[in-house]
C-alpha cells in the first residue's frame, strides 16, 4: 500500500479536493490518505485562540463566523447532490458549535490544541464525504486512536505502528483510508499536535508503521529544490536524495518537509517522494538509501537561531567543561545544532529560546556568556566525505564577502554548516546558488 499526504494547498478550496480524490483514486489500489487543513484553516484557528488568550471572546467569534461562512460556501461547490452537501453542513454546524463554546470556558494551552486540531478534522471529513458520495469505499480513521507522543513529546511509534495496523484489520476491503495529519494524543491522552507542518511527519510514521511501497508527500511545488524558492530566483528540482541528505535540508529549514519526519521513513527503509499537486505527472524528488557521490545536492537555511558563547581560561586542559555545559541545556530540555570549541571557549547554537534566560544564568557558573540573537544557519548539503576533495573549498568561496560566525564540517558526511547573521541570509543564499549550481 502507498501512502500520499496532501498539504494545505493541495487541499485549499473544493476544486483542489476534487483533484486529490482523482489522484487518490486513479489506480484503483487501496492507499492510506493524509489531509492537512485547509490552507489558512491552521492560522485562523491560532488567531482564534489567541484572541482567547487575551480574553477577547468578540475577537475570537468574528473569525469563527468568517471560518464558517467560507466552509459553507465550499459544501455549495464540492458536492453535487443535496444528500451530502445537508450531512456535510450539519457536520460543520457541530464543528462551529463546539469552536464557539471555547468562547464561554477558561482557556488553556490544552484548549488551544483543541482548536487547533479542528483544521484537519474537517479538511478529513469533507473528503470522505465527497469520496463516499463518488461511490468510493473510503474509510476515515481518526489520528487520535493511532497517533501518540510519549513523554518526551516524540512520537510513540510503536503505539502508532499497533494501533494503525488495528484500524486497517478492522476496515479491511476499504479502497482509500483516509486520516488528518498533524493531530495527535501526548502521553496524558490529550489532544496535541506535531508542530507546524507536522503532517509530513504523520504521513512518514504511518508510512513507516504498515511498511508501505512509498510515502508520497504532495504539495505546491516540483519537489525538493537546490535552495529555497522563496528567496532565491532560478533554483532547479533535485531528483534524489539520499535519506540523510532529505533529513539535513528538512531540520535545517527546507520548508517542503517538517524537520524530523525523515526518521521514520529512513528507519524502515521506506522512500519518500515529494510531488506537485498542481502538476502531477512533474517527476518531484525521491528520497531513498542510495548515496550518489560526488556530488553537492542542496542548500538550505534554518531562522531564528541564538548563539551562545561561553569563555573560560578553566577550559584549558580541563576535562569534563563540556559535560557541564551541555548538561545545563539538557536540564532544560534545549537541543543545541552547532558547536565549536578553541582551547578557551565553546559556542553553540539553539533555536529553542523557552529557557534562554536560565541556560544563560546557569552557564554563569562556567565562564563569560556572551549571547547574540537573530542569526541564521545556512546548510550545504552532499556527498561532504571528508575524501572528497574541492567541495569544502568550493562551498566557502560564497562566504568570501560575508561575515560568518561559526562553521561546522565533519559532524556527518553530508552537512557543512555555516553560522552567519539574518541579515546576511538572502545574499548568503544566493551566493552559494551562484558558486554551487550555476
Ligand atoms: P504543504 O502545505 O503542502 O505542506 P509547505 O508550504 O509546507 O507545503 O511546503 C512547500 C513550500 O516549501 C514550497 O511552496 C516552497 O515555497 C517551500 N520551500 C522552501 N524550501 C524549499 C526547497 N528547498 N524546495 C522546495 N520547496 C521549498
Ligand atoms: N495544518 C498544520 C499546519 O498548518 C499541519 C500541516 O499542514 O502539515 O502547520
Ligand atoms: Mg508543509
Amino acid at each position: 500500500m502507498k501512502v500520499m499526504k496532501f498539504g494545505g494547498t493541495s487541499v485549499g478550496t473544493p476544486q483542489r479536493m476534487k483533484d486529490v480524490c482523482t489522484l487518490i483514486t486513479k489506480d484503483g489500489q487501496p492507499t492510506f490518505v493524509v489531509l492537512s487543513a485547509m490552507s489558512g484553516t491552521t492560522n485562523s484557528l491560532l488567531e482564534v485562540s489567541d484572541y482567547l488568550y487575551k480574553k477577547n471572546p468578540e475577537g475570537a467569534s468574528m473569525i469563527i463566523n468568517e471560518l464558517e461562512r467560507k466552509y459553507m460556501e465550499h459544501v455549495g461547490e464540492l458536492y453535487a447532490t443535496e444528500e451530502w452537501r445537508e450531512k456535510t453542513r450539519k457536520f460543520l454546524q457541530e464543528e462551529f458549535k463546539y469552536l464557539r463554546s471555547f468562547t464561554k470556558i477558561m482557556f488553556t494551552s490544552f484548549e488551544e490544541k483543541v482548536i487547533v486540531a479542528q483544521g484537519e478534522i474537517l479538511s478529513t471529513n469533507m473528503v470522505t464525504n465527497y469520496l463516499q458520495e463518488c461511490g468510493v469505499n473510503a474509510v476515515l480513521l481518526s489520528a487520535l486512536d493511532m497517533v501518540r507522543t510519549d513523554k518526551n513529546q516524540e512520537p510513540d511509534f510503536n503505539y502508532t505502528r499497533e494501533k494503525t495496523i488495528d484500524q486497517l484489520e478492522a476496515n479491511k476491503g476499504a479502497q482509500i483510508y483516509i486520516t488528518q495529519g498533524f493531530i495527535c494524543r501526548n502521553a496524558y491522552g490529550e489532544i496535541d499536535n506535531l508542530l507546524r507542518g507536522g503532517s509530513d511527519y504523520t504521513a512518514c510514521l504511518i508510512g513507516a508503521a504498515i511498511h508501505a511501497d512509498e510515502i508520497q508527500i504532495w504539495t505546491d511545488i516540483d519537489g525538493m529544490h537546490n535552495n529555497d524558492p522563496r528567496i532565491v530566483e532560478g533554483t532547479e528540482p533535485v531528483r534524489q536524495l539520499f535519506f540523510e541528505e532529505a533529513a539535513e535540508l528538512a531540520y535545517f529549514g527546507a520548508k517542503i518537509l517538517h524537520p524530523t519526519c525523515i526518521q521514520p521513513a529512513k528507519f524502515a527503509g521506506v522512500p519518500v517522494r515529494l510531488l506537485n499537486t498542481m502538476d502531477p505527472a512533474a517527476p518531484g524528488t525521491i528520497i531513498n538509501n542510495e548515496m550518489h557521490h560526488g556530488k553537492i545536492k542542496a542548500v538550505a537555511a534554518k531562522d531564528n537561531i541564538v548563539c551562545i558563547q561561553i569563555q573560560s581560561s578553566r577550559m584549558l586542559l580541563a576535562h569534563g567543561f563540556l559535560r557541564k555545559v551541555f548538561e545545563i541545556f539538557e536540564s532544560y530540555k534545549t537541543s543545541i545544532d552547532m558547536v565549536c570549541t578553541s582551547e578557551v571557549g565553546v559556542s553553540c547554537t539553539i533555536d529553542n529560546t523557552a529557557h534562554l534566560a536560565d541556560i544563560e544564568n546557569d552557564l554563569k557558573k562556567y565562564g563569560m556568556v556572551s549571547i547574540e540573537r537573530d542569526m541564521c544557519i545556512v546548510c550545504v548539503v552532499g556527498d561532504l566525505s571528508y575524501k572528497n576533495t574541492g567541495f569544502e573549498a568550493k562551498a566557502c568561496q560564497a562566504f568570501q564577502d560575508i561575515p560568518v560566525r561559526m562553521i561546522s564540517y565533519g559532524g556527518s558526511n553530508h552537512n557543512i554548516s555555516y553560522l552567519i547573521s539574518a541579515d546576511d541570509k538572502k545574499r548568503t543564499l544566493q551566493a552559494l546558488s551562484k558558486v554551487l549550481f550555476e
